[in-house]
């Protein structure tokens, strides 16, 4: 029996543990998987070196590809090349930043022929829930979102309103009838409104305007009424982890929740943001180095379910707009390429092992959107794979990431871990060749087909 192609490798993630392994993959799929030695035939053999680890690809449930409408933000064709240059090779689009936003079946449609013939890695997409949209909630899923989106905060742009509670409530009612997810972007309006808003150079200033409060109060919000309606919810971007408690209680009762955090909150502290670096603005904040070891508990005891980049690029105009004063500057870091060094770099100086980073980053996410044949290596699943030299180490570059902007606050931090590699079903993920699908959730998406 021939395969198209056959990955042997000295280290392979199989089943949570790296083995000696062959892979042989036909069709995209993966179709075997082997003791290393037994000699399986393909056309393509790739031998992975002594320093590399077979990875399955990462999947990037939270990224901000901003086109159609804000194209000059990032895009399909950039935002996906960075993407496969990180080793992720399937990522779901966030519902906003786009003009439209995905908030219809008509914006979704546009959403789709934008991103038609230039993606370099599996694409999906979240839906958005804004006030007055929930007749559009159905025809959404039937059409493949992967679930849906909405703020209980201003998003930052007047297309994308934030809804109530009470608003997000009367969504979940749909959602949990539809079997679809509700991600909630979860600082409260009314806490952020009340607290002071200095503006200014300080980082100091900027967190006091953003409350840990501010999530926790929201976050009970969100643990309320999907407890009520029966809806599957989950809480993006963890920041403040005196929320872990609420949310591990929560899940105890039943709540079907998941939580994500993101590698700024993971890596990055208040104290080390230089005054005016608005390169670092985020919301929900990057908080202190207490929060930061209290969230890196909580996500190898597993309260946090996984590590996705909030990948949110702007134009170098809106990053650096008003001087350094962080009340003016847009809140988003780009950090689509760099997630899984980031990540890896951080643990291992705290002893989490790269099984369990990859766990967070790929399989995790992957199964709770649906995508239950990606984020893994096992027979029948997709043959997305990253190889990586976990020992290998790079300095950050902004100017040579592949993102549309050279701006990124990692730059000049040097990182262990280089991707040196991206296959998408089987097949080198190759620069100039956009190859990627586009995905639909009501489809059988588990082995990697597409729309
Ligand atoms: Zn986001």
């Amino acid at each position: 029996m021939t395969f198209d192609a056959v990955f042997r490798a000295a280290r392979a993630l199989i089943d949570g543990a790296f083995v000696p392994a062959e892979v042989g993959v036909r069709d995209g799929i993966v179709e075997r998987v082997a003791p290393l030695g037994t000699g399986l035939d393909a056309a393509t053999v790739v031998v992975l070196e002594a320093d590399e680890v077979l990875l399955p690809g990462m999947v990037d449930t939270h990224v901000h590809v901003n086109e159609p409408g804000r194209t000059e933000w990032e895009g399909f064709e950039s935002a996906t090349r960075a993407a496969a240059a990180g080793g992720v090779t399937t990522i779901v689009d966030m519902p906003l930043n786009s003009i439209p936003p995905t908030v219809s079946v008509a914006a979704l449609a546009e959403k789709r022929a934008a991103a038609q013939g230039r993606v370099f890695v599996d694409v999906g997409f979240w839906g958005g829930v804004i006030p007055g949209n929930l007749d559009a909630l159905r025809p959404l899923v039937a059409e493949g979102v992967f679930g849906f989106k909405c703020f209980l905060a201003p998003s930052g742009v007047d297309e994308f309103p934030a809804v109530t509670a009470e608003e997000m409530g009367q969504a979940m009612v749909v959602i949990a009838e539809s079997h679809s997810l509700l991600l909630v972007h979860a600082e409260d309006a009314h806490t952020i409104e009340i607290a002071p808003h200095r503006g200014g150079l300080e980082y100091a200033d900027f967190l006091l305007s953003r409350p840990g409060a501010a999530e926790d109060t929201a976050i009970a919000d969100v643990l309320r009424e999907a407890e009520r309606t029966g809806a599957r919810a989950h809480i993006l971007h963890l920041s403040s982890a005196a929320s872990v408690e609420q949310i591990v209680a929560a899940k105890r009762r039943g709540v079907d929740l998941t939580v994500e955090t993101c590698p700024h909150y993971l890596v990055l502290i208040a104290d080390d943001i230089p005054a005016g670096a608005t390169t670092f603005k985020c919301c929900p904040p990057i908080r202190d180095e207490a929060n930061r070891d209290a969230l890196w508990s909580a996500v190898t005891t597993g309260a946090i379910d996984m590590i996705v980049s909030d990948h949110s690029p702007s134009t170098p105009e809106l990053k650096l707009a008003g001087d350094g004063d962080f009340e003016l500057a847009w809140g988003g870091i780009a950090s689509l390429q760099l997630g899984l060094p980031l990540i890896w770099t951080e643990a291992r100086r705290r002893g989490v092992a790269l099984e369990q980073v990859v766990a967070l980053m790929a399989e995790r996410p992957a199964a709770r959107v649906g995508l239950h044949g990606k984020g893994r290596i096992a027979e029948g699943a997709a043959a997305d794979f990253a190889v990586f030299a976990p020992d290998a180490t790079f300095t950050v570059d902004a100017g040579s990431l592949e993102h549309r902007h050279p701006i990124c606050a990692y730059d000049g931090r040097e990182l262990a871990g280089v991707v040196r590699a991206a296959y998408l079903a089987g097949e080198r993920i190759d620069r100039d060749a956009p190859r990627g699908r586009l995905l639909r959730r009501d489809r059988e998406v588990g082995a990697g087909r597409a729309a």
